[in-house]
C-alpha cells in the first residue's frame, strides 16, 4: 500500500510509514464502531442500574401490608434515584465517547 501522509510505498502490515515516520494507526476506519459501543456501554449502565433499582426497590418490599404506602414512596424513590444515575451516567459516557473521538480531525 502507499502512505496516505506522503504517498510513497510502504508494507502493508506497516504500523509507521519508514519515509515520514508518521503513525498510520489513526488511519483505521473502526473508531466509528468504537464510538457507538462506548455510547452501547452507557445504555446498558442505565438499564443495568434500573434495574439494579427495582430489585432493591423489590427487596425493599414490606412483609406487613399495612406498610404498603411507605413501600410505595420508598420503591419510587429508590428506583427514580437510580434511574436518574443511569440516565445522567449514559448521557456522561455518550457526550465522552462523542468528544473524546474525532476520527476525521
Ligand atoms: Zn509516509
Amino acid at each position: 500500500m502507499f502512505c496516505p501522509k506522503c504517498g510513497k510505498e510502504i508494507e502493508d502490515d506497516a504500523a509507521i510509514c519508514i519515509h515520514c515516520g508518521r503513525s498510520l494507526e489513526t488511519k483505521k476506519e473502526d473508531k466509528p464502531e468504537y464510538r457507538e459501543s462506548k455510547a452501547g456501554i452507557g445504555v446498558v449502565m442505565g438499564l443495568f442500574l434500573g434495574l439494579i433499582g427495582l430489585i432493591i426497590g423489590l427487596c425493599l418490599y414490606p412483609a406487613e401490608t399495612n406498610a404498603r404506602k411507605t413501600f410505595i414512596k420508598g420503591w419510587g424513590i429508590t428506583f427514580g434515584v437510580c434511574a436518574a444515575v443511569g440516565i445522567i451516567l449514559f448521557i456522561i459516557i455518550y457526550v465522552v465517547a462523542l468528544s473524546t473521538i474525532t476520527p476525521y480531525i
